[in-house]
């Protein structure tokens, strides 16, 4: 057994920065300096003119990037969440995102981004899911690196978060993982350090929980041994936000920067630990540098005020530098989202649909409740403002009726079959009129407790999220109100659900009459007061064309800390059987059918982990049901990570579309009619029963969440235990086939091997393949270790016919494991067998390779 140094060489941007290169700072006074090392206010650090320093201002990712408000009039365009980006398993594609997604936060002013986030999807039910890219350490550690690489090509710095191991929600501010070293090193460490090797990363973000007995923001072994002494990394390490929780002990564990401000345990407590001798003066000057080198990075300083990323050729490393700031190309977003589309199941060609010929689709049915109210992102801090959204209805309609004689026509109906909303639906825009200035919209008030009026706005958003800046008074203790005040004109005849949202005392009053009144409970988790606050209703008849006064009134909960929202919800009382009979009708009249089913809304977000894998409410009835009616029944998951699909067999075609948003409605549009192929892999295991899952639900124990599997999540668990998944990991189908005719190895360069894989396209449409390759160690070996894992991935593509050959580079990494023993990592002789295929189930070649 061989021990050698892991040699990799940090790139230029996760050095330490020589100091020739960085003039000690002009003296401050410890205070001044300390000052400098907490928030300024929620978003921005504060700004020190004898060092030419200007606040840095930080926003949310990673689906987008939000800004320091949650605004709809400064819109964000929303991303393919990362489990989209994950899918396409196309770091080039990724890091051209992630270069737009750069140029729109420096279009809104921001320099760093909170983002991305680089955990494991280590079970399924994780509620923040859809942020992580995938289960597999490579795939994750590859498309987290395009990603950051792309953003910092802008001159944006990421924050990679949460360091390390916040893979589910439930109690996150306070567990503590127990992991073996080997699991941290081979799997939930591996994304972290290809973001901080490879891709210079500027920022990493330090969680709330703690792993091993230490609270992230005070791990000492983690953050100054592995991330700084071990990986170089130069950069800042700040909290997650209110995650750091003591002065010394986080201070002297390797935290650079306390987020956010002004308040927090750092400040003048700091300043008398140093002070004492409790904490040396030079490791706040480190801090200081480590700020004024990330702060130089992103044209924060002065003289030159200009990003040193631009100039930074390993960091942007062919990558066309994104110099222009502003919104991402919204045809970008539709081609992302359309090459994360997952077609898992296609039979008999279902799809693409053909409008013409024999099997011509003249009556198309559109179905299910994510086809009306689609789920187009994630909830929490990585939620956006949406600069636009296009229904599924919308863009196929749309797209039907720009079809031509010649490509066919077909007709449309669109029907919801059921719901999965929990809080009354948003009302349509279109449906509102401000009380007092006549636009289109709400009325927003702020009152004093006496009822004088603070200030007022005209908005055109039903839900509104403030971290500050509210009037004095009202909201965080004050004992003033928010009120929402609208028009509304119903458009059917009936009862009405009407909901008043947010976090504390609520009255709805319909046409000056109050209907319903309470508290709602104070959340677990406070991000849950902008994703599913509480909400009182009531049930109005409403005659079409009526217009009701209604009214929320919201005195906030009485917390520090967390954000306040308001929201009304409007929407005719549903009456669930008739909307079945109605969509199975629609389905039974119809040439195809493709039904919609997924997340609800708040269904997956931060702050709570999804409570089982099956869809809620009469989702499987519904497909079910459409299923029996029409043979062409194409089924789309809308949802970020995987559910339950026990009707797969009985259907022509499942996709999965992910939470892909503003684009989706088109990019769908795109894949149903083949103007793009759907070009997704899946980035997680499709489990059959939620009993197969290697990991379920992540419920600490007393605070101990025990990471008891070990190395065997995701495939590896699956592949360990001998369990069919339903649909495996890395499998996906284009709309054409492809052959693999051979595979060999090449001369191992130094650790690494390179393997070379020729496939030919054996279909009738030019195409692109993902050809995955797996290592599987000697035979014999720990029960307790995979069976093999993912070492390297490529794309090819294609035309009819074509023969194409790709080499796809083998890192000595896929030889190796993590010794506890030795603290190392040990390169196991032996016979290896490399695979190369189309998923961790479908590898039809494989070669010996002897590693000495
Ligand atoms: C989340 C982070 C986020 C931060 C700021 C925290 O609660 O865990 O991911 O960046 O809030 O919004």
């Amino acid at each position: 057994m061989t021990n050698r140094n892991d040699e990799r060489a940090p790139r230029l941007g996760a050095e330490p920065v020589p100091s020739s290169l960085e003039p000690a700072p002009p003296s401050l006074a410890l205070d001044d300096k300390i000052r400098l090392l907490t928030g300024a206010d929620n978003w921005r650090t504060a700004a020190e003119g004898r060092l030419g320093l200007r606040p840095l201002a930080m926003s949310d990712g990673p689906a987008g990037v939000r800004g320091i408000v949650m605004d709809e009039r400064v819109p964000s365009s929303s991303l393919p969440c990362p489990s989209a980006l994950g899918a396409t398993w196309d770091p080039a594609l990724v890091a051209e995102v992630g270069a737009a997604l750069g140029a729109e936060a420096r279009g809104k002013d921001i320099d760093v981004l909170l983002a991305p986030t680089v955990h494991l999807m280590r079970t399924p039910l994780g509620g923040r899911g859809f942020e992580c890219f995938s289960e597999d350490p490579v795939l994750t550690a590859g498309i987290a690196a395009a990603y950051v690489r792309g953003v910092q090509s802008a001159g944006v710095a990421c924050a990679i978060k949460h360091y390390l191991c916040n893979e589910s929600e439930t109690q996150r501010w306070t567990y503590d993982v127990h992991v073996a070293g080997t699991a941290l090193r081979e799997l939930y460490l591996v994304p972290f350090e290809a973001c901080v090797r490879d891709a210079g990363v500027a920022v990493v973000m330090a969680g709330y929980n703690a792993v091993n007995g230490a609270t992230m923001t005070e791990n000492t072994p983690l953050l100054t041994g592995v991330l700084k002494d071990e990986w170089g990394f130069a950069g800042v390490v700040l909290s997650d936000w209110h995650a750091a929780r003591s002065t010394e002990a986080s201070a002297l564990a390797g935290l650079d920067l306390a987020m956010p401000g002004p308040d927090g345990p750092w400040g003048e407590r700091l300043a008398a630990a140093v002070r004492a001798g409790r904490v040396p003066e030079g490791l706040i000057d480190d801090k200081l540098t480590r700020l004024r080198h990330v702060a130089a990075q992103v044209g924060a300083r002065e003289p030159s005020g200009q990003s040193s990323f631009y100039i930074n050729n390993d960091v942007t490393d062919g990558l066309e530098v994104a110099r222009a700031a502003g919104p991402a190309d919204p045809a970008l977003l539709r081609r992302a989202a359309a090459a994360a589309f997952t077609l898992v199941r296609n039979e008999d060609g279902a799809l693409p649909l053909e409008l013409t010929g024999p099997r011509g689709v003249r009556r198309l049915a559109l179905i299910g409740p994510n086809a009306v109210h689609p789920v187009s992102q994630g909830g929490g801090s990585a939620a956006v403002p949406q600069a636009s959204l296009f229904t599924p209805g919308d863009a196929l309609r749309a797209a039907l009726a720009s079809m031509t004689g010649a490509t066919g026509q077909a007709e449309l109906t669109v029907e919801p079959g059921c719901v999965t909303w929990e809080a009354v639906p948003q009302p349509e825009p279109s449906a509102l009129t401000d009380p007092v200035s006549g636009g289109a919209g709400v009325r927003l008030e702020f009152r004093a407790a006496g009822g004088d009026l603070l200030a007022a706005e005209h908005r055109s958003a039903t839900m509104f999220t403030w971290w500050e800046g509210l009037p004095d008074g009202v909201g965080w203790g004050g004992d003033g109100r928010i009120l929402l005040r609208t028009r509304f004109r119903a458009t059917s005849d009936g009862p009405h659900l009407i909901g008043a949202g947010g976090v504390g005392q609520l009255t709805l009053t319909v046409d000056d009459t109050v209907q319903a009144q309470g508290r709602t409970p104070t959340p677990a988790d406070p991000v849950e007061a902008m994703v599913r606050p509480g909400e009182v209703r009531a049930t109005v008849p409403l005659r079409a064309g009526q217009v009701a006064e209604l009214e929320v009134s919201l005195l906030p909960e009485n917390w520090k800390q967390g954000p306040i929202s308001i929201r009304l919800g409007v929407v005719p009382a549903p009456d669930e059987d008739a909307l079945l009979d109605a969509a199975v009708r629609a389905a039974g009249d119809a040439d195809a059918a493709v039904v919609v089913v997924g997340s609800g809304p708040a269904a997956e977000s931060e702050g709570y982990d999804r409570p089982g894998l099956a869809l809620t409410g009469r989702q499987d009835e519904l497909v079910r049901r459409v299923a029996a009616v029409n043979d062409r029944t194409i089924v789309v998951v809308n949802a970020g990570m995987p559910v339950l699909t026990p009707w797969a067999d009985d259907v022509a075609a499942v996709g999965w579309a992910w939470l892909p948003g503003q684009a989706m409605g088109d990019a769908l549009a795109d894949v149903l009619l083949g103007r793009a192929e759907p070009g997704g892999r899946l980035p997680v295991t499709l489990p059959a029963a939620e009993a197969d899952c290697p990991v379920l639900h992540a419920n600490p124990v007393d605070g101990v969440l025990r990471y008891d599997e070990g190395l065997l999540i995701g495939y590896r668990g699956f592949d360990r235990a001998g369990t069919e998944p339903r649909f495996p990991f890395g499998h996906g189908l284009g709309y054409t086939t492809w052959a693999l005719d051979s595979m060999a190895t090449g001369e191992a360069a130094g650790e690494n091997l390179e393997v070379t894989v020729v496939a030919r396209n054996t279909g009738s449409r030019p195409g692109r393949d993902v050809i995955q390759v797996y290592v599987a160690p000697p035979p014999g070996g720990d029960p307790s270790r995979p069976v093999r894992t993912l070492a390297g991935f490529a794309s090819v593509t294609a035309a009819p016919g074509e023969t194409v050959e790709v080499r796809i580079a083998v890192p000595g990494r896929a030889f190796a494991r993590w010794d506890e023993a030795a603290d190392g990592w040990v390169y196991p002789p032996g016979e290896y067998t490399v695979y190369a295929g189309h998923s961790s189930r479908d590898l039809p070649l494989s070669v010996q390779v002897v590693r000495t």
